[in-house]
């Protein structure tokens, strides 16, 4: 049995026994607020923890989502590997919620690398997929990624910018992995988040990927798509990530979360840019973030009352 095989009987297992527990927490969805007629399935990002330091990637928004009456899932994939690898195991795992759900299409959200991830979804099957939703989706690619892989636009950024960017994505990865990080970031991977890989990516998907900056299309093949990010970078001073993300911000010289620029995240109908950086837009580190912003798990609330309103 290999480690993937394993790790995903586990997350059956646990998906099993979450349907279990939701089936009888269903008759305390007070609200209904958040009961969409779909499933919500969760797809993390490059970082790919689905625990660190002890904490949720998704840091407290499952369970905020479940107290408003939806089935969630969180979807574990390849921390670091290829958009198509990490879609093809997140393929496989929605077919699972589904069977055991008996839903007949699931609402995928993913985050950062997690944008990519869940497009793949929806363009090989769309007729699984209610909605995509991309939250800091590098879904045209990131110039931190451009640097680590020495194809950055010559002169853009000092070599001693660049340098430092590099070693603030591994320092964060190191940090958010509780230290056993990878030392870099695996070259399939990295060449998924260039921008000359989401250009590649984006013409064999190109469903709902604006040409500006604006909004994209909000229905393709049936799917609905949309998309909000963060445009910070420093917003809490008892952070330990917000360092790493602010020497990585300087890179872009465009609103960015620290990681993606807020151009590169656009994907379908734009729901907003907040006061977020690229780890407050999954309620990181352990909900730390600029108190004057709107709250992450909110906007996971509030997105999945929009799914529900549209009747997804
Ligand atoms: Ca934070």
């Amino acid at each position: 049995m290999t480690g993937f095989t394993r790790r995903l009987l586990r997350h059956l297992s646990f998906a099993v026994t979450a349907c279990a527990l939701m089936l009888g927490a269903s008759a305390h969805a007070q609200s209904g607020y958040t009961q969409t007629r779909y499933p919500i399935v969760l797809v993390h990002g490059l970082f790919g923890f689905d625990s660190a330091l002890g904490v949720d990637y998704f840091y407290g928004i499952p369970d905020a989502l479940r107290q408003g009456g939806a089935r969630v899932f969180v979807a574990q994939v390849s921390a670091a590997n290829s958009t198509e690898v990490r879609g093809e195991q997140l393929l496989a795992q929605v077919k699972t919620i589904l069977a055991v759900t008996g839903a007949s299409k699931v609402n995928l959200v993913g985050h950062s690398h997690g944008g990519p991830t869940t497009r793949y979804v929806a363009g090989v099957a769309p007729g699984l997929v209610a909605s995509v939703t991309s939250i800091g989706g590098v879904n045209r690619g990131s110039r931190v990624a451009d640097i680590l892989r020495g194809v950055a636009p010559a002169g853009s950024v000092s070599e001693t910018v660049a340098n430092g960017a590099a070693s603030a994505l591994v320092g964060l990865i190191n940090l958010v992995s509780g230290g056993s990080g990878l030392p870099q970031m695996p070259t399939p991977a990295l060449d998924s988040l260039t921008t000359a890989g989401l250009a590649d990516f984006n013409r064999r998907f190109p469903q709902a990927v604006p040409t500006g900056c604006g909004s994209g299309a909000e229905l393709v093949n049936g799917v609905r798509y949309y998309s909000w990010t963060g445009t910070q970078q420093l917003t809490n001073v008892l952070d330990v990530t917000d360092g790493p993300l602010a020497v990585m911000g300087l890179v872009f010289g465009e609103a960015n979360d620290g990681l993606v620029s807020a151009c590169s995240s656009r994907l379908g109908k734009h729901l907003g840019d907040y006061r977020q950086n690229h780890l407050d837009e999954v309620n990181q580190l352990v909900g730390l973030r600029d108190w004057f912003s709107a709250d992450p798990v909110t906007l996971y609330r509030q997105h999945a009352n929009r799914l529900k309103q549209i009747g997804l």
